[in-house]
């Protein structure tokens, strides 16, 4: 079993995390889901949530070293939100403790021309994580049921035939991103996915704060303003994806994301609870090899 010394991290863990995942989309409202809930914790609990999140962080650095060693299953952990919703930030802390080795990043921006001249899913099925690692889609095909839906244009662009893009073209959409993500459950490959749910009066505030801070200036971008301007169309959008592609094996966690301090034990939670219920232990060492290594220790020992 997982880390028994780490019990009741992992116990706590599913305390935080079970109350915004969703596994099954079909009821799924988005306001039922407050951006600004913190589970009753007020900001003077931020130094205990910060604690937690230390400690959330170590174990998740113990499950990680397991997942290694025993080199069956990958982790995919998708991230989408609104700009400004904190998901650099999330990453960043999250996975802080975590062996980089075991760990990669990709972040995807506007399809390139190569992209392009793809299926959608071509240039992330390229940064799939290998198993052992967890992988982090810092954005990802996701992208395709959300901008590509809120901007039709993006998808006359993508040089799909005519003939395939009919009014069923966002069910297919999801229907062929379940299908991905049960085929690579079905291989190992396990993935979680996170809306980090900011609300628009939020979003405000940090924008505001990019634009007057100088040390925050470089993240002011006019295009996330632009974008902002079709709040309700991608709230509709997040909605109707999370609707259908929440599923018991590749769940959706709708994070809370107006507390900072509060998504990202939310998120850490996530990870811990995704990772224990792979089961994971170190590989059975077994009598053979338990001899050589007795032998070895012996001449080790025995030598200057
Ligand atoms: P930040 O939070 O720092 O703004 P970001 O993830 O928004 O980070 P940006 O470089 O600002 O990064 O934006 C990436 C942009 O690429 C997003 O607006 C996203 O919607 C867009 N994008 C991603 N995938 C696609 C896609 N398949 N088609 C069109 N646009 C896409
Ligand atoms: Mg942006």
């Amino acid at each position: 079993m997982a880390a028994i010394k780490n019990k009741d991290v992992v116990k706590r863990a599913r305390t935080f995390a079970k109350p915004f995942c969703v596994t099954d989309g079909k009821k799924f409202k988005l306001k039922d889901f407050d951006p600004n809930e913190t589970m009753g914790l007020e900001a003077e609990d931020k130094p205990r949530a910060k604690e937690a999140l230390t400690s959330g962080v170590k174990v998740l650095a113990e499950l990680q070293d397991m997942l290694y060693a025993q080199d069956n299953w990958g982790l995919l952990l998708v991230f989408q939100a609104m700009d400004a919703a904190g998901k650099d930030g999330a990453i960043k802390h999250v996975m802080s403790g975590v062996n980089p080795q075991g760990c990669q990043v990709f972040s995807f921006k506007g399809p390139s021309a190569e992209d392009l001249d793809h299926d959608y899913l071509w240039r992330c099925i390229r940064c799939l994580p290998n198993r052992g690692n967890i992988g982090i889609f810092n954005r990802s095909y996701y992208e395709e049921t959300l901008v590509v839906r809120v901007h039709p244009e993006y998808l006359s662009r993508q040089k799909v035939p005519p003939s395939l893009i009919t009014k069923r073209v966002w069910d297919e959409r999801f229907e062929d991103i379940r299908c991905f993500e049960r085929y690579l459950s079905r291989n190992g490959i396990k993935v979680v996915k996170f809306f980090l749910n900011v609300s628009k009066n939020e979003q405000k505030k940090r924008f505001l704060l990019r634009a007057e801070r100088p040390e925050k200036n470089w993240k002011f971008s006019a295009s996330d303003m632009a974008e902002r301007g079709f709040w309700n169309d991608y709230q509709k959008a997040y909605e109707d994806m999370i609707r259908n592609t929440a599923t018991p094996e590749s769940p959706w966690y709708v994070v809370p994301a107006d507390n900072k301090w509060f998504s990202r034990v939310v998120v850490a939670a996530a990870v811990i609870e995704s990772l224990s219920e792979l089961n994971l232990a170190y590989p059975k060492v077994d009598a053979k090899k338990l001899a050589e290594i007795a032998e070895a220790k012996k001449a080790l020992l025995a030598s200057k």
